[in-house]
């Protein structure tokens, strides 16, 4: 379960307490402020915080003194300019807050991103809960045979009920040494911050982590992305929908250029241009590796 009665009784209360301000508010955003989304099988993200909306980035831009607003058309038109001309640093001004319980060894991938201020639950300070991420048999799958660095098809019958029945049996045996050894019920017992060691990569733990949208954009254009491991996929892809409602004309921007949109290199624009002319441009006379082929031809197939 990702959150007890109790965690939510917390959050309904939080959220049965509005106060004014003078802030930029996003409706979109307070909509969500709080609430806990879901995600692998105790996993969750909620948003604890956030500042500014569109029109933070706008004014930003102008460096204006008031709302910097124009017209609803001039901000959407002015946000699609600087996502497409990488005029970041107005993204910066808006900044948000997210609560997130994930497995460890997504944790260890997530936190490569180093432009984000983040704080972790304590494992030497207290127990960790008995919570590990079991995949579910849709996502139990083997190693692909044409990616080194990722997964092919599920798994079925009889090699699944093996792999499902070594997980959870060693991160129950495990959990039940890491109680046994903290455990001072008539010893010494370890200390939490030794125990843990013995902790398999699959277990739960949280952290506090804040970003700029600038950044957090980034975050989501390598974790929300096909090529993604799953088990940070489908964070990231719960974090999309926050930001679509928190600030709606830069994530609309930011998936026309950055999520839909392709870099492409000299040498592949070469070969777009010569197909446009009428040029049959193949693998042998491109120009290009094998590979930088195939990714062309990927990009212009859809
Ligand atoms: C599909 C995929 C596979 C991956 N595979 C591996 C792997 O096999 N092994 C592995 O180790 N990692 C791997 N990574 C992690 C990847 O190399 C990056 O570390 C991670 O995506 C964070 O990206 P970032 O550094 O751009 O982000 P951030 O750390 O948030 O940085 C954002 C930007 O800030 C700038 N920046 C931040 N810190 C510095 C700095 N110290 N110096 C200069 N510029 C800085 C850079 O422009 C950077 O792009 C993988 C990532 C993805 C998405």
């Amino acid at each position: 379960m990702p959150i007890t009665p109790e965690q939510q009784a917390e959050i309904d209360a939080q959220r049965a307490t509005p106060r004014q301000t003078l802030r930029a508010v996003s409706e979109g955003m307070e909509a969500h402020l709080y609430n806990a989304y879901p995600v692998l099988d105790h996993g969750f993200v909620r948003v604890i915080d956030y500042m500014g909306d569109d029109s933070a980035i706008c004014q930003a831009a102008r460096v204006s003194y008031g709302k910097g607003t124009k017209s609803v058309q001039n901000d959407e038109g002015l946000i699609r300019y600087l996502m497409r001309h990488w005029h970041s640093t107005p993204f910066e001004m808006c900044e948000l807050k997210l609560h997130v319980k994930l497995p460890v060894f997504v944790a260890r991938q997530w936190i490569r991103h180093r432009t984000a201020n983040v704080n972790e639950y304590s494992a030497r300070y207290s127990i960790l809960d008995r919570e590990f991420y079991i995949p579910q048999p849709d996502q139990l799958a083997a190693q692909s045979v044409i990616n080194n660095q990722g997964r092919g098809e599920a798994l079925t019958g009889a090699e699944a009920e093996r792999v499902l029945e070594i997980l959870k049996g060693d991160a129950a045996r495990s959990y039940d040494h890491y109680e046994e050894m903290i455990s001072d019920d008539g010893k010494q017992g370890l200390a939490r911050e030794l125990a843990r060691m013995n902790l398999p990569a699959n277990i739960y733990t949280q952290w506090y982590w804040k970003v700029d949208l600038h950044n957090l954009l980034h975050f989501l254009r390598l974790r929300a992305d096909s090529h993604a491991q799953y088990e940070i996929r489908v964070y990231a892809d719960e974090i999309c929908k926050l930001v679509a409602d928190w600030v709606p004309f830069a994530y609309k921007a930011f998936e026309d250029y950055r999520m839909g949109g392709a870099a492409l290199s000299a040498g592949a624009l070469d070969c777009v241009r010569r197909m446009l002319k009428g040029e049959e441009v193949t693998a042998e006379n491109c120009g290009m590796s094998a590979r930088e082929w195939r990714e062309l031809q990927e990009v212009l197939e859809g």
